[in-house]
């Protein structure tokens, strides 16, 4: 799916203001809010709007954040990136291809800071790592930039994986649903129809 004027527009406002009502979003970009509702859904089941949070303030809660880098066998990285994840204290993860992970990790107090990093460790695989508290956050946006063209990658609704050809385009109950073969259409339909008879 290739964003238009008027998806970068809704995106950029629910991006700011994940509390703008769909009406309020219509008018400011010039379409009904059906139109609104609709495509704030597809964005949904596309998976580009992962959710709706509230942004809170780190400094003002008095935590501390690092930025950790970790160095491990090019075999041992999906390991070391589950066992960051499954971690509370560790907000991101981010693998940068050869043997490296970095993350994001917001600790409540120097006491917790310690215990992460004397738990690190004892973390076998781990070779070698590095951190450094931040200081002051001069710029923080969230990560997407958007940007009319912008081709966003449907995964098929059905099996999930990424559809790199053109999506087969099937209408159900007034909704655009994507899938990326017919096989996969038979089984979403199968499935669809099963859902609604559930409610
Ligand atoms: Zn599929």
């Amino acid at each position: 799916m290739k964003l238009d004027k008027v998806d970068v527009k809704i995106l950029e406002i629910l991006q700011r203001d994940g509390r703008a009502s769909f009406r309020d979003i219509a008018k400011k970009v010039g379409v009904t809010t059906p139109t609104v509702s609709s495509k704030v859904a597809l964005y949904e089941q596309m998976g580009i709007l992962k959710g709706f949070g509230a942004y809170l303030d780190t400094d003002a809660l008095g935590e501390i954040s690092i930025i950790l880098s970790i160095k491990c066998k090019p075999s041992d990285v999906s390991k070391i990136a589950e066992k960051l994840k499954a971690l509370e204290d560790v907000r991101e993860v981010y693998l940068m291809g050869g043997s490296w992970v970095h993350a994001k990790v917001t600790l409540v107090d120097t006491t917790h800071l310690n215990e992460f990093i004397a738990d690190l460790a004892k973390v076998e695989e781990i070779l070698d790592y590095d951190y450094k508290a931040i200081v002051d956050t001069v710029k923080e946006e969230p990560r997407p930039v958007l940007s009319e063209g912008i081709h966003a990658v449907l995964t098929c609704f059905y099996c999930r994986k990424p559809m790199h050809d053109k999506p087969v385009k099937i209408k159900l109950d007034g909704k655009d649903h994507f899938l990326c073969c017919n096989t996969c259409v038979k089984e979403y339909r199968k499935k669809y129809e099963k859902l609604k008879d559930g409610m």
